[in-house]
Parts: C-alpha cells; sequence; structure tokens
C-alpha cells in the first residue's frame, strides 16, 4: 500500500503469507512463465483435496470460470439463467456474454442468498411463458451458505442445472462439506479482496470429468487435435498463470488460518456493537453452517431514521476507514432495467440498510477498536 495510506483501514486487503515468494521464486528459476506449468497442476490438485472437490481447473478470473461454467451447461443465445438479485455485477455479466437473460430472484431474509419460495414463483412462471430457464446460479454472499437443501430441492425437481458462485464462500462449509461442492459447476475467486487471492485468479470445480475437459479446452483457445492450429468452436485465453498459482499455494497453505480470523473479526463487531439496539451486526449461521465470514456486515435497525448508510460511510472515511454499502440489487442497476425479475423487496432492503465493514485477515485489536469507536460516534 503507499505510504501516505500507512493508517487507512481497508476493507478486505490481500494478506501475504511467508511461503508464496518460494513458489513464485522456484517458478521463475525453471523459467515456467507462461499460462502452463507445475504450480498450476499443484494449486488445482491442492484446491481439489482442501475442498473435496474431484476436480479443479485454474482461471484467470472468478468471472471467466463463470462464464466457462455456463458454458458447458448449456446456456446459449436466447436462453434465460436464474441468479439471485442480491450479489455482485461478476455473478450475471457472463450470461449476457453468452447472449442469454439473467433472471432476477429475491433474497431471504435468514441467509440473504437467493429465496427458493421466489425461486418455485420464478421457475412456474417462466414455464407458463414457454421459457424453462437453461440454469441456476446460486451465490454465498459474504461467505454465508445459502439456504443449500431447499434450493437444490427446487432446482432438483425442475431438473435445472445450478452453477455454483462460491467466489466469497472459500472455507465455509454447510452440513461439514465445503462450500464449491454443491454446483454441478462451482466457482471460486481469488481476486486481491477475497479470503485468499492471487492477485487476480478464479477456479472452476466439479465432479463431472467432462465438464473439467471442456473447460480446460475452452480456457486454451479450444485447439482441436492436429499438429497445426485447427478451431471447431470459439475460444478463450482464460488459464491462470504459473506464476500466480505459485502465490495461491502458498496462499492455500493459509485458508484455515484465514477463515479463523475472520470469524473472530466478526465476533469482535458482534461483541462490541451488537449492544447498541439501532444496528445488527449479522447475520448469525444457520445451525449446520459455517460462514467463512469473509466481510463483517452491519445493519441499521428499521427505527433507526436519523442516520444513513452513507452518513455512516462518510464519518467512517473521515476516520480513513474503508466500508461499503451492500451490494446494490441488479434489477436496480441501468444495465439490468429490462431483465425480468421476481420479488426484490427484501433485498432492497437490506441495500438500504447495510453496510460491510473492514474485515481484512491482518487487521490487529487498535484497527477493529478504531472502526468499532467511529461506528458508536454516529450510532
Ligand atoms: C469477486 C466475485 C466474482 C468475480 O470474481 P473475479 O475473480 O473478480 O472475476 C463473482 N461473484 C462474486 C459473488 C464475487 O464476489
Amino acid at each position: 500500500m503507499r505510504s501516505q495510506d500507512h493508517d487507512r483501514i481497508f476493507l478486505s486487503p490481500p494478506h501475504l503469507g511467508r511461503h508464496e515468494l518460494n513458489y513464485v521464486h522456484k517458478a521463475i528459476e525453471d523459467n515456467w512463465v507462461a499460462p502452463v506449468g507445475p504450480n498450476i497442476r499443484g494449486f488445482e490438485q491442492e484446491l481439489c483435496q482442501y475442498t473435496g472437490a474431484a476436480h479443479c481447473v485454474a482461471l484467470n478470473s472468478g468471472t471467466a470460470a463463470i462464464h466457462l461454467g455456463l458454458a458447458v451447461l448449456g446456456v446459449g443465445p436466447g436462453d434465460e439463467v436464474l441468479c439471485p438479485s442480491f450479489t455482485f455485477v461478476a455473478t450475471a455479466n457472463p450470461i449476457t456474454y453468452l447472449g442469454a437473460t439473467p433472471v432476477f430472484v429475491d433474497s431471504e431474509s435468514t441467509t440473504w442468498n437467493i429465496c427458493p419460495v421466489r425461486l418455485r414463483e420464478a421457475i412456474e412462471d417462466r414455464l407458463r411463458r414457454g421459457q424453462k430457464p437453461k440454469a441456476l446460479i446460486i451465490v454465498h454472499l459474504y461467505g454465508m451458505p445459502a439456504q443449500l437443501e431447499q434450493v437444490l430441492a427446487v432446482a432438483a425437481e425442475y431438473e435445472i442445472p445450478v452453477l455454483e458462485d462460491a467466489a466469497e464462500a472459500l472455507g465455509s462449509r454447510y452440513d461439514g462439506q465445503q462450500l464449491g461442492t454443491f454446483g454441478a459447476v462451482s466457482v471460486l475467486s481469488f481476486n486481491g479482496n477475497k479470503i485468499i487471492t492471487t492477485s487476480g485468479g478464479g477456479a472452476l470445480l466439479t465432479s463431472e470429468a467432462r465438464f473439467a475437459q471442456q473447460v480446460q479446452f475452452l480456457a486454451t483457445q479450444a485447439k482441436d487435435p492436429a499438429p497445426h492450429y485447427e478451431h471447431s468452436v470459439t475460444g478463450y485465453n482464460y488459464r491462470l498463470s504459473n506464476i500466480l498459482a505459485g502465490i495461491g499455494r502458498g496462499q492455500l497453505e493459509l485458508i484455515e488460518d484465514r477463515v479463523k480470523k475472520r470469524r473472530e473479526i466478526y465476533t469482535w463487531y458482534h461483541q462490541h456493537l451488537q449492544a447498541s439496539n439501532l444496528l445488527q451486526v449479522g447475520p448469525p449461521e444457520p445451525v449446520g453452517s459455517r460462514s467463512n465470514r469473509w466481510l463483517t456486515t452491519l445493519l441499521l435497525a428499521p427505527a433507526q431514521t436519523e442516520v444513513t448508510v452513507e452518513r455512516l460511510r462518510l464519518h467512517l472515511e473521515s476516520h480513513n476507514i474503508e466500508s461499503r454499502p451492500l451490494w446494490k440489487p441488479l434489477h436496480l442497476q441501468p444495465l439490468f432495467a429490462q431483465a425480468p425479475r421476481y420479488g426484490g423487496a427484501v433485498c432492497e432492503e437490506l441495500f438500504r440498510r447495510g453496510l460491510c465493514l473492514p474485515s481484512g485477515s491482518a487487521m490487529t485489536d487498535t484497527d477493529l477498536k478504531r472502526v468499532a469507536d467511529a461506528v458508536r460516534e454516529v450510532c
């Protein structure tokens, strides 16, 4: 970080350990400075070991992984894809890359993720209109596992394949099983702000060998077998660099520490801020779930009329503390003004009342205290 930023508290900055440089050093020494090499294979195997996934393809972003994941599920021009409205735009943009249309579904208020009741309503209505959705995207926002049992049951009932966007949720579990293993294809992100990072990067996990093979093929320019370059479908240049995979291997060694620290940060904020009945630090984990607590969030109570999210954000900013409103629902984005949607009031309310607090795993007790004091000055 720049020197004038030395006392700035960021939302979720990179947190490097001791081993990343060893992997990068070895890659350069051995001249594996390319989107092929032993760190890529190693990173993929280690991600499979950690999550329990059968197959992994390392890619240069989570967005690229969503793009190719939807492609191998057969999404194409004219199709519709079900997607939560309450998420980052990168969840939905790849639907558009493929010439398909997102159909937005509201959140439920326990985990803030896609609502199984609204989901069924959306599917029934699309079926009545003669448009069976081609795929469903599930997101685990801020690391909190979605209500998978109910949501996956609806998807199975209508035989709609699931892409699991676990970009924010590496290290979270549902019923003891790692997130990133619940979709026909699942996606991770290693962007600079995520719980572990390769600066930029992503991965696709799947239990099906054919999906992994297709994704690898599409990610490396779709070269048909031939001595020259022969192509029969459109490919992409989406593979992760061997240098960055080296950073990823060093980071992945630390994942359990990082989850532990983020969970401690959530608990600390909860203990020090929850006492005020003007705000809620939350949401709590449903029984059987473990959230990695990627970001701790705060909701202003409905009774709270004096203080707005923007006033609180600006106050934190005046103390050189970065914070950010919760995701603005995608159905409110000008980009998606034409897209169909089912419900929306739940996530609109969360957006109006919610703020993400600094949650980086390198935060000290002094940093946490500075944030809590600044919040208390306003609330
Ligand atoms: C970060 C993120 C992505 C995109 O990942 P990139 O690696 O930045 O492309 C997708 N979905 C969600 C929910 C994210 O938070």
